[in-house]
Order: structure tokens, then sequence, then C-alpha cells
């Protein structure tokens, strides 16, 4: 057992001064029990936190440290621009170039930056209202897009950990516009089309669901979104902040090709540090102010420390990255396999390229209310017996397992040491 004796002590402090000692929910530990961690440093796949403790770091800062923590050429390139001046409020180069870069890699035509995803898909959300001119706006249960009013009506991540069917705040008159469909339900879609087309200024959906798990797309599922979208005059919104430049060097769409009118970026763009972004087809993009009518702006957009950021990890996902994160991916996922059905864990691992997702459960998880039957009574007996053993995993049964192309055999190895024991915790669960 590891000394948490710093962790608990700061925990204190925080919890007087932040609400619930954290400033995302998720990082509370609430769904799985215990003294959240407070990390001092991260250097490659390990996380040091204020105890002096060492962890093989499976969330990557939920996703955005795909070179590993303190990549040499990441730090180096914010190191150079914050000495030129962290902030100016004026265009920059490195603005053209990370827009270039997203891009050259994805099918956007043009790109805003902001700096969370958040925000992308808020901006995203009303440049498709003004653009078609309707108010309605189509979700799918347990897909998550940020802490955006509207589209927190049975949203996935946080919301689900903390078991909340809604948020107190977000008022009847803002999700009264959200229509809200179970995820990979071809009929469900169809039918709110047939009813609502002609309301229906956007579908939004995750390129590949990973908010709720990981829950795949049924074949042709993004495909009909497309279509139903086009002949209705809709737009689709794919928001890939999670999995975009992760799973492919452009990111679920590498796999799919299904191009959406609008597309949502954040996480692997931003290096680690605040960057997002919006984009999408260049006539659509034309109705965002300055250019047209639709008002969106930030004093921190294209901030130069986050776009050096940025742009110094896309430059470094070279194809070896991608294979690397893909490698290690399949490593886990088997050793997760090999380790909870050599103790007879009901459980279901789904992956998707190089993103999966371990279900505590023994059923096939298509959608949100499958997901939501998992034991997390056992993956949070898991997730500690791991932690004690130098493996952070994701505090929620909900989460994708992240990995990089830093972790190499060595902490592979520590992983499959760890397994075992976090197995054999939850058999008993
Ligand atoms: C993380 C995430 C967001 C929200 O991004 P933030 O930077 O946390 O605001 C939106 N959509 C998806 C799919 C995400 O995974």
């Amino acid at each position: 057992m590891n000394s948490t004796d710093l962790s608990q002590q700061l925990f204190d402090r925080a919890s007087s001064v932040v609400p619930g000692g954290v400033n995302s929910p998720v990082r509370a530990f609430r769904a799985v029990g215990g003294t959240p961690r407070f990390m001092a440093s991260a250097q490659g796949p390990y996380l040091t936190d204020v105890d002096g403790n060492t962890y093989v770091d499976l969330i990557c800062s939920w996703g955005p440290m795909i070179l590993g923590h303190a990549h040499p050429s990441v730090v180096t390139a914010v190191q150079e621009a914050a000495a030129r001046g962290t902030s100016y409020g004026t265009p920059t180069l490195g603005e053209v170039e990370l827009a270039e870069e997203i891009v050259a890699r994805t099918p956007v035509q043009q790109v805003r930056l902001v700096s969370s995803g958040t925000e992308a898909t808020m901006s995203a959300i009303r440049l498709a209202r003004g653009f078609t001119g309707r108010s309605k706006i189509v979700k799918f249960a347990g897909c998550y897009h940020g802490h955006v009013d509207s589209l927190l009506a049975a949203a996935g991540s946080g919301v689900v950990t903390l078991g909340l069917p809604d948020t107190p705040g977000v008022t009847g008159a803002t999700t009264a516009d959200t229509l809200v469909l179970p995820y990979n339900d071809p009929a469900a879609v169809t039918a709110a089309f047939a009813a609502h087309g002609d309301e229906i200024a956007c579908v939004i959906t995750e390129a590949c669901p990973s908010n709720m798990g990981v829950v795949p797309p049924a074949p042709g599922f993004n495909a009909l979104l497309k279509s139903l979208t086009e002949r209705h005059g809709a737009l689709l919104i794919i928001d890939e902040v999670l999995t975009g430049f992760r799973v492919t060097r452009s990111g679920w769409f590498g796999y799919e090709g299904v191009a959406a009118d609008l597309m949502t970026f954040g996480k692997v763009m931003g290096g680690g540090l605040p960057a997002a972004a919006f984009g999408g087809r260049a006539d659509i993009m034309a109705h965002l102010a300055p250019a047209g009518p639709v008002y969106q702006a930030g004093t921190l957009s294209g901030n130069p420390l986050a776009t050096a950021a940025g742009l110094a990890t896309l430059r470094g996902c070279t194809d070896e990255v991608y294979a690397a994160v893909d490698h290690a991916a399949s490593a886990v996922a088997r050793l997760a396999t090999e380790a909870l059905t050599k103790e007879g864990v009901p459980h279901r691992l789904q992956k998707a390229g190089n993103l999966f997702s371990v279900f505590f459960t023994d059923s096939e998880v298509p959608d949100f209310e499958a997901a939501q039957k998992q034991n997390s009574t056992a993956y949070a007996a898991f997730f500690h017996a791991a932690l004690d053993h130098g493996v952070y995993l994701p505090p929620s049964a909900y989460e994708v397992w992240f990995l990089s192309a830093a972790h190499d055999d060595r902490a592979l190895d520590q992983i499959a040491e760890a397994l075992p024991h976090a197995a054999r915790a939850a058999a008993h669960a």
C-alpha cells in the first residue's frame, strides 16, 4: 500500500476552496472511492504523485498525451513560444500553421481555433443553427460533447459517473430543442427525421463513442446519419475531440471516411495545452464572424503556447507513433482480457482501433442503456488494486484506457504484473 498522506492533505485543502476539491468531477474518485492522487510530475508513460509514488499512466490526460508526457519536442516548442510572450490578442503564424495541419489531415476545409472541446461543440451547434435557420438538434444518449447546456441531456462521461440523469442549472427551455436518441438505433433516427425533418438543424454524434466506454458505431450507422441529414437539409456534426489525430493521423475519419459537414477537435491537437477547433465545409464556415453573421470569439483562442504544443504534437504523430500506440493498446487489451478471464470476472472488452475499454458485464454493449448495466463495484475494486500496484487506470468504468507511443516494454511489463492483482480484487468484490 502506497502512502497517500500528502495527496490527502492537498485534497483536504482543495476541498475548502474548490467545490469537491477538483476542477473536473471525475478526478475526485467518487465513482471508485478513496483519495484522489495529486500529481507532481510526469515523464513518458509515468505519473508521479506528491507522495513520490510512480504510476504507469493509462489516462494520458484523457487523450492528449499521445507522444507521452514531457516529450522533448513539445517542451522545447512551448518554452520557446513562452520566451516570445504568452499571448498577444492578435493573429499569429502558429494559428495558420495549426489550421493548415488540421485541414491537411482531415476532410474539413476551414477551421476556427478555440480553447476547449466544449467550446468547439457549442460553437459548431450555434453555427449549424445559424446556417440552417432551424432550432432542433439531435444527440445520442451516452455521447458526451462537453458541458454545453443544450447537450447535457442524458449525457455520458462525468454526468454518468455521478449518476445524475440531467443537471440542475440547465433549463427546460434549453433542452426543449434537443432530441436525445438511443445510439446505434437506425429506426430511432429515421423516425426522428420523419417527424421533425424540417426543424432539425443538426445531428451531433461522437465519431466512435468513447465516453460511455467504447461503443463503436455499427457498420453503416455514421453513413446513415450522413444521408438522412443531407436528405432533410440538416447538418451532420461529427465530434472527433477524443478520436481526432489519435486513432489515425486524421482520426476516426481515417477508418470510416464519412465526411461530416462540421467536425470538432480537441485533446491531441492541443498537445496538453488548451486548444480545440471546429471546422468543416467552407460555405458553412463562411457564416462565422467576421466573414458572416454567426458570432463566435475568444480572448485566448489560438494562444501561442497552445498552438506551439499542438503543432509539435501533430508533427510528432508519425506513422511510427500510431503503430506504437496501436501495439501498446493491443497488448494492454490482451493482458486485461487474460487477467479477467483467468479470475472468471464477467467482462467485455470493446475495442475500436487503438481505443478500448472494459465493461464489467458479459453482454454486448451497443448503447448507453447496456453500458449502465455493468458492475461498477467490481470496477472500483479492480481500479484500486491496479493503483496499489502502480497502474493508474481511469477512475470510472465509463472511460477509455488511453495509451501513448511512450508506453514501452518496461511500462507494459508493469501493467502485466499489476492486472492479475486487479482481476483478483474484482473477482472478490
Ligand atoms: C473531452 C470531450 C469533449 C469536451 O472537451 P473539453 O476540452 O473537456 O471541453 C467533447 N467531446 C468529446 C467526444 C470529448 O471526448
